[in-house]
């Protein structure tokens, strides 16, 4: 944990679900500017941390530290205000939305709920507001699909709702973001696109934090990688280091 310059920190985290323990005293840091991997087994934690971490469950023991603020117990939007922001392994609920409404939900208070009557109060479209409505058609445009943006979301693509979920994510400028699966269920050259914009904004300095099952993918793109397994931090290393990791072997092996 001896990183110069940690955008995020937990230590000793904790939560189990009955006499399952879930996360197991993961203490970790992510640095700023990196592109942060997390692999892991099926159930090994992987998306429950990041639910410890942005405020969507309460942990049962330890902190998460954002930008050297204490956010351990602040519910989802006030971590958002801190710095940190997180997409869905599942697109939320898109029902009903157009594309541009999508993009609406939850820029603030990632609550899970619709803000959409908050945000489209006269009052209440302030300049922050505005600002996002502006950033969020800009990242639409840089992804390419602004010309999606009045149509229902529920027309889009699985692959064309994750770029909807990432843009939304950048919008409010976080100091790091955290993807939990950015690519499942998306095909090849969608894929290939989406890394292309994640190093484009990484280079630009958003700092990453990413749960990737696609091991390829994962690799080429993150560096440092850490390994979860039955709720541990099993290690943290190189894509080089944890390919050639005889306990990740196992690990991905013994299932
Ligand atoms: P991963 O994302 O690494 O696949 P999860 O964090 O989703 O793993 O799940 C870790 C373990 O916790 C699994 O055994 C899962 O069944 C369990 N789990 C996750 N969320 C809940 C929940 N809300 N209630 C009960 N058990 C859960
Ligand atoms: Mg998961």
């Amino acid at each position: 944990l001896d990183k110069d310059d940690s955008v995020l920190r937990t230590a000793g985290l904790e939560k189990s679900f009955g006499s399952l323990v879930a996360v197991d005293d993961v203490s970790l840091a992510v640095e700023r500017g990196s592109i942060t991997g997390m692999i892991g087994p099926n159930g090994a934690g992987k998306s429950t941390l990041f639910n410890l971490i942005s405020g969507f469950y309460d942990r049962d023991a330890g902190q998460v530290t954002v930008n050297v603020v204490d956010v351990s117990g602040n519910p989802p939007h006030e971590v958002a205000r801190a710095g940190l922001v997180r997409t869905f392994q599942i697109p939320r609920r898109v029902d009903g939305m157009t594309v541009r409404e999508a993009m609406l939900v939850g820029p603030r208070p990632q609550t899970g709920e619709s803000i959409l009557p908050l945000f489209l109060t006269p009052e209440t479209v302030a300049t922050e507001e505005r600002e996002n409505l502006a950033r969020a058609n800009a990242l639409l445009e840089r992804f390419e699909i602004a010309h999606l943006i009045d149509q229902p979301a529920t027309d889009l693509s699985g692959g064309q709702l994750k770029l909807v979920e990432l843009a939304r994510g950048i919008t409010t400028d976080p100091d790091i973001l955290l993807l939990d699966e950015p690519v499942a269920g998306v095909n090849p050259t969608l894929a290939a696109e989406i890394k292309r914009f994640i190093r484009e904004l990484n280079e630009e300095g958003q700092t990453f934090l990413i749960i990737e099952h696609d091991m390829p993918f994962i690799m080429d793109l993150a560096d440092p990688i850490v390994v979860l397994d039955q709720g541990r931090v099993l290690m943290e290393g190189t894509p080089e280091e944890v390919r050639s990791d005889e306990r990740v072997i196992d690990a991905y092996l013994g299932g």
